[in-house]
Formats: C-alpha cells, sequence, structure tokens
C-alpha cells in the first residue's frame, strides 16, 4: 500500500497533478524521500517531469488515491506496464487478496 519508487511500483513514485485526476509515474531518483517529507510537510507540490513527459507539481496522492485513481496511460507505456487502477503496488496487493478468497 505506497506510492514510493519500490520495485513493485517500478522504481517510480505514483503521483497526482492539481487536478487529482491521474497517477503519474516519476522516477525514484527524480524526487528524494526528503523532498516528499518536505512537500507533505509544507503543503507544497514538487515539481518534476513524469514518465509521460508532463512537468507538472505533483502530490503525494493520500491513501483514497492510491487506490482508486486511474494510472496515467502515457506513463504505464512508458514503463512497459498494463495500465490499470491505483499504484502498481497497491493493484499487486488486490490481486493477491484475490487469489486467496
Ligand atoms: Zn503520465
Amino acid at each position: 500500500m505506497t506510492a514510493h519508487p519500490i520495485s513493485e511500483n517500478a522504481g517510480h513514485w505514483w503521483l497526482v497533478s492539481g487536478k487529482w485526476r491521474r497517477l503519474h509515474a516519476i522516477p525514484g531518483q527524480a524526487i528524494t524521500r526528503q523532498q516528499i517529507r518536505d512537500s507533505i510537510d509544507e503543503n507544497r507540490p514538487l515539481l518534476a517531469r513524469a514518465a509521460c513527459g508532463m512537468r507538472r507539481r505533483w502530490w503525494l496522492p493520500g491513501l483514497f488515491s492510491r487506490l482508486g485513481r486511474r494510472r496515467c496511460t502515457p506513463c504505464c507505456t512508458a514503463l512497459g506496464i498494463p495500465p490499470g487502477y491505483g499504484t502498481p503496488a497497491n493493484e499487486a496487493d488486490l490481486n493477491r487478496k484475490d487469489q486467496h478468497q
């Protein structure tokens, strides 16, 4: 349950821009964990370029957004992962739970 750049997230942060519509993939090395913490603490978005080429100010999504927002298709194409809902890590969690039921 994370938007952090772990391997399950293809090494990318999954962040939202001001309009909160899509989760975009920002390369893990483009933003440090400290910058993410500062962004949250100071309520200030982070300027970076996503995998799809969009340069925006990004926010770490809340839990609801991580689970329910659709992933940006061009970002997914750039990373070679299928489009879908939520961060890839969250989606993998959900799939695992489905298989155990
Ligand atoms: Zn994108």
